[in-house]
């Protein structure tokens, strides 16, 4: 028995590494991505369900990499937060979005709004607010076409600085959306002192909403940002039993599986036709 212990112990150990080693290559990888155009920008549409049409657009990051293929950003986001990868890495999302939603305006494909991922990183020093500005000089897109998307976290950690940032980019016009939220567990009493638009209802209580628990708190959400005059979507949406149940509760704007995936650029161009027809 003491030999299968060592046994056990050894394979641990093996998976470990492998893990390992996986980690460091694409970490090394990971640093040459940009430079190589390894990334690509996948978009999933915000849709209003009582009218029928898109209200704005999520930009997901998707890294094609030449041996292993497309990996989730769900692996490489932790990756380049750790590295402060995630910094140039948004820079190119700001860049790459703005000019894509300016050319969507110019080819009167879509004017609607397109949110961006932020890691807390970038609420770091205070450069955010220049090259999202600097972004949105370049493109010509107006300020309220762009969106950002931050957590529970970033909101609440060093709060004076980030309400700061987040009053001067809303005084340029930037909407800012508050994503997962429900799961961060954060101080509601600080709710109202954030300038935010948009709460995002985490998709874990979409999933769950067959149960009276995750029920209340979904409607509680709703009531929160009715109350506190901001918007409300619900995230995660794939059935039609979801968004009778959403409806019901107050909550008409939706993104989710059942609407429409994330989509690269030349199949959303294709996806706007068909809704419009
Ligand atoms: P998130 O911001 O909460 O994005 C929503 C995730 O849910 C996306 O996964 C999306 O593809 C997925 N999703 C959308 N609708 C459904 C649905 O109906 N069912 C299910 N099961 N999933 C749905 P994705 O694209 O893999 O992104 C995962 C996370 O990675 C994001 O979560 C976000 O935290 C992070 N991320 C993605 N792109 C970026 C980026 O450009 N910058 C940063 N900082 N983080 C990013
Ligand atoms: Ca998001
Ligand atoms: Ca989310
Ligand atoms: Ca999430």
């Amino acid at each position: 028995s003491k030999d299968s212990g060592k046994n056990k112990f050894s394979v641990f150990d093996l998976e470990m590494n492998r893990y390992q080693v996986r980690r460091m290559s694409l970490e090394k990888d990971l640093r040459k991505a940009l430079a190589r155009s390894e990334f690509m920008v996948v978009y999933q549409p915000k849709w209003d369900s009582i009218t029928n049409v898109t209200v704005g657009l999520e930009s997901l990051l998707r890294w094609r990499h030449p041996e292993h293929g497309i990996i989730s950003p769900v692996e490489f986001i932790p990756i380049a937060e750790e590295t402060g990868l995630i910094v140039p890495i948004t820079y190119w999302m700001l860049h790459e979005v703005c000019s894509q939603n300016m050319l969507w305006h110019k080819e009167d494909v879509a004017t609607v709004a397109v949110s961006i991922n932020m890691s807390a990183r970038m609420f770091e020093g205070e450069s955010l607010y220049d090259i999202v500005e600097e972004a949105l000089t370049r493109s010509g897109l107006a300020p309220h076409f762009l969106e950002l998307e931050i957590t529970e976290s970033i909101a609440m950690n060093n709060m004076e600085e980030t309400v700061v940032l987040l009053s001067k980019l809303r005084k340029l016009g930037v909407r800012v959306s508050l994503d997962d939220f429900g799961t961060g567990f954060s101080s509601l009493g600080s709710l109202d002192e954030i300038p935010i638009n948009t709460l995002k209802i985490d998709q874990v209580f979409i999933r769950k909403s067959k149960m009276h628990s995750k029920k209340a708190i979904i409607s509680n959400i709703i009531a929160i940002a009715a109350n506190l005059n901001m918007e409300v979507i619900a995230e995660g949406v794939e059935t039609t039993e979801q968004i009778e149940l959403l409806q019901s509760l107050g909550c008409t704007v939706m993104q989710g599986y059942y609407y429409g995936k994330p989509m690269p650029v030349n199949e959303l161009g294709q996806w706007f036709l068909d809704k419009k027809a």
